[in-house]
Formats: C-alpha cells, structure tokens, sequence
C-alpha cells in the first residue's frame, strides 16, 4: 500500500513528523474508529479524525440536526437542519476527505446490537449524551477488548479519559453507578459552550489518534478535567477497581445490559458522584 502523489500534499504536514511518517499514515488508512454520537463532541473529533485520513469512520447517532446544534456541533451548517445527523456528517466528512470510508448508522445504541458495533473497530470514541449509552459502550468495549476514548462536556466544563481494557480504569472503575435523579443536571437543564465541547472532542480525536498511531503517553488511568472558566487543566489519577462489575477481577457483567436511565448528562461531576480516586 503507498500513497497517491495526492495524499502525499494532503498530509504532507503530518507525514513530516517522525512520529507519523509514512507508516504512521499507511496504519491510519488502516485503522478504523467508532464514534458514538454526532454531536458536541463527535462532530470535532470526526472532522479531525477524517481529516488526518484515518480510513473507516463508524458515525451513530439517531437524532436530527436541530437550530439549536449548530453553535456546538459544527459538522452541520443551516442548511442541514431536519436533516439526519448520520447522512449529513457522511456527506461533510466526504467532502473534507474522500479517502475515507465512512459507515453511518441513524439509530441508537441497544443492549443487543452494541458489541456487534463495537467489534467491527479498533477503537471507538464515545461522544454520547445519556447516561445509558456510556455504561454500555463502556461495557462493549471492556468485553470486546475495544480501546475506548471517553469525554464529557457541560457548561464550560469537560473531561477525557482513555480506557485500556482491563488494564487501565474503565468507565465503571471511576463511575460504579449511574447518578441519582436530580445529582445530575438533565439535557434541557444543562447549558454547554461550543468551544468547550470543540476542546474536549478535539483533544478526544488527539487521543484516538496517539492511541492508532501507537505513540506518546495516554489518558489511561488519568481523569483530564477541563475548568473552562478559569481555563484551567486538572489530572485526576484514576486506576482499576478489582471488584468493578465488568473489568474486575469477578465481573458480573458478561454482556451488555440495558441500564434505565432517565438522565441526559454529557459530564459527570466529581464528588459524592463518581467516585474519583
Ligand atoms: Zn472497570
């Protein structure tokens, strides 16, 4: 496999860096990412992760594009309005970048269908905005053995988090239990920032990308906290819990289950809940 005279000036400013190069490119080509969700922080991290040329794009997402997106979710434009999110991300991202192939899915995540999504990739990015959604991607990818990029916005607020499975902390390690009713701000309570949720899905590509390209050090085992009003970076260090009901050491969770959970949240706060170590 090498590359057109084309994909050379296209990537020409990343295939200069010796941390890329050509086999760094030719393994992106390669490589394939799942994202989970369209949105805040899908959008970012798709328009990026197409763009360094990453070959196959798994896009989910079973909204429409609505008025009040697009000052966050900036692969759609006005005219994309009522449009599904999965058809109009395919034609963005085409259009930035037709070497990649990229596989929409208008739909939801379910219990029953999750794995089959998540196996189909080397690593999936779970941009997602329930609460239900985020245990069960996380428990695909710990059962699949999937690398897993976690992030969370809300506010000016954001978090990331790289999920190694069973080495590094899952989901599950650092958020045993879904958040009570009223813990948590729902979809319609919560405000967001567009450019916070540009920084944490754009550092959530940067992640993906590291993590393809098998180069630097990760996010795994480290909580990265975004304080976005007084632009501020915090580390929570994190680490796996022997006795988490999926990557523990006696799992209890051996296939997805659906959780039900009426809450929305796109961050979860530290405090009473997760449980940060
Ligand atoms: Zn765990």
């Amino acid at each position: 496999m090498s590359l057109s005279k084309d994909q050379i000036q296209r990537y020409s400013r990343q295939l200069i860096l010796p941390e890329v190069g050509v086999k760094g490119q030719e393994t992106l080509r390669r490589s394939s990412v799942l994202i989970v969700g369209a949105g805040g922080l899908g959008s970012p991290a798709a328009l990026y992760l197409a763009a360094a040329g990453v070959g196959k794009l798994g896009i989910i997402d079973r909204e429409a594009v609505a008025l009040s997106n697009l000052h966050r979710q900036i692969l759609y434009g006005t005219e994309d309005v009522g449009r599904s999110k999965s058809d109009a991300a395919t034609q963005r991202l085409s259009r930035l970048n037709p070497d990649v192939e990229v596989a929409a899915i208008h739909g939801s995540i379910q219990a029953e269908t999750v794995l089959g999504f998540v196996r189909g990739y080397d690593l999936v990015l779970d941009g997602s905005d329930n609460v239900a959604t985020r245990y069960l991607v996380n428990d695909a990818c710990v059962l699949s053995g999937t690398p897993l990029v976690y992030g969370g916005v809300v506010g000016f607020r954001g978090q990331v988090m790289v999920i190694r499975p069973r080495q590094s902390a899952c989901f599950r390690c650092v958020f045993p239990e879904p958040p009570a009713a009223g813990e948590i701000p729902s979809c319609q309570e919560a405000g967001v920032v567009g450019s916070a949720a540009g920084i944490v899905g754009s550092l959530m590509a940067h992640e993906a990308l590291k993590a393809l390209l098998g180069i630097g050090e990760g996010l795994a085992n480290r909580l990265l906290v975004f304080e976005g009003v007084a632009s501020r970076w915090r580390e929570v260090p994190v680490r796996r819990d022997p006795a988490c009901a999926v990557c523990g050491d006696v799992p209890t969770i051996r296939q997805p289950v659906a959780i039900e959970h009426p809450i929305c949240v796109e961050v979860q706060q530290e405090g009473a809940w997760p449980r940060s170590r």
